[in-house]
């Protein structure tokens, strides 16, 4: 063969290589119903959050795929079975989504702060919180970098759509030591969401009902398709850039 024939074989064959890796990307999203089984989380006024957390992120794994065919969900648990923070990650570590999230409800003791304190919050991996952060290496550090941009982009979207949707107050983003268990293990962009607290009565009551369920679930489901067109956003403008330079 030729140079020029083997230089265009070449050619041809590493563009059919590429449009079939793209064509074939579905957008990935893990939806992670906190706690479970022998663990109930918060429980006030007889609502657990291990319910609600089931719930809602069930019937954003049905809006979803309903209303999305071009995006994949996958649960962490559809039943009220407990599984290991470790497993929860490790699934999320197999599968490499595009967005793990974390579904939960939160809580504060105290009467006085009972009545005081509400709202949505998002919990995000922050690379300073990450420990031994010299046994990654170079490539490793830019991936968690990469990923905690991402994940304040998608907890963003989430808490606006939780605001508008479903009235949730938007609280912003926590750095709970407690719930980074999870995060520090899942590589992959990842947010907890913590929809509002049954600690509050409004929110409790809320919670509890089949309408706030569904307003979250709503809110989450555009939260993340948002997220997914910010993604396509950055890819397209990647290609582009790359047909400039050629
Ligand atoms: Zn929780």
């Amino acid at each position: 063969m030729k140079q020029a024939n083997k230089i265009k074989l070449l050619l041809f064959l590493l563009l059919a290589c590429l449009s079939v890796s793209s064509a074939a990307k579905d957008f990935v999203v893990i939806i992670d119903a906190g706690h479970g089984g022998f663990q109930g989380g918060a429980i006030y006024n007889k609502v657990k959050e291990k319910t609600v957390n089931l719930e809602v992120s069930k019937l954003v794994r049905d809006k979803l795929k309903n209303e999305h065919k071009d995006v994949k969900v996958i649960m962490t648990r559809e039943k009220d079975v407990f599984i290991e923070l470790k497993d929860r990650a490790a699934l999320s570590n197999r599968i490499k989504p595009d967005l793990f999230i974390s579904i939960h409800c939160n809580a504060i003791a105290g009467k006085a702060k009972q009545k005081k304190i509400y709202g949505a919050y998002a919990v995000v991996m922050n690379a300073s919180q990450m420990q031994n952060l010299d046994k990654y290496t170079d490539k490793q550090r830019l991936q968690r970098l990469e990923s905690f941009e991402l994940s304040l982009k998608a907890g963003n979207y989430i808490l606006d759509e939780l605001e508008a949707i479903a009235g949730r107050k938007r609280g912003g983003f926590h750095q709970s030591l407690r719930d980074l268990a999870l995060l520090r293990e899942v590589w992959a962009p990842s947010v907890i969401v913590e929809l509002d607290y049954l600690s509050y009565p409004e929110a409790n009551k809320f919670l509890a009902s089949k309408d706030g369920k569904e307003k979250c679930a709503k809110a989450v489901c555009e939260g993340i398709i948002k997220y997914k067109e910010y993604l396509e956003k950055i890819y397209d403008d990647s290609d582009n850039d790359e047909e400039v330079n050629q």
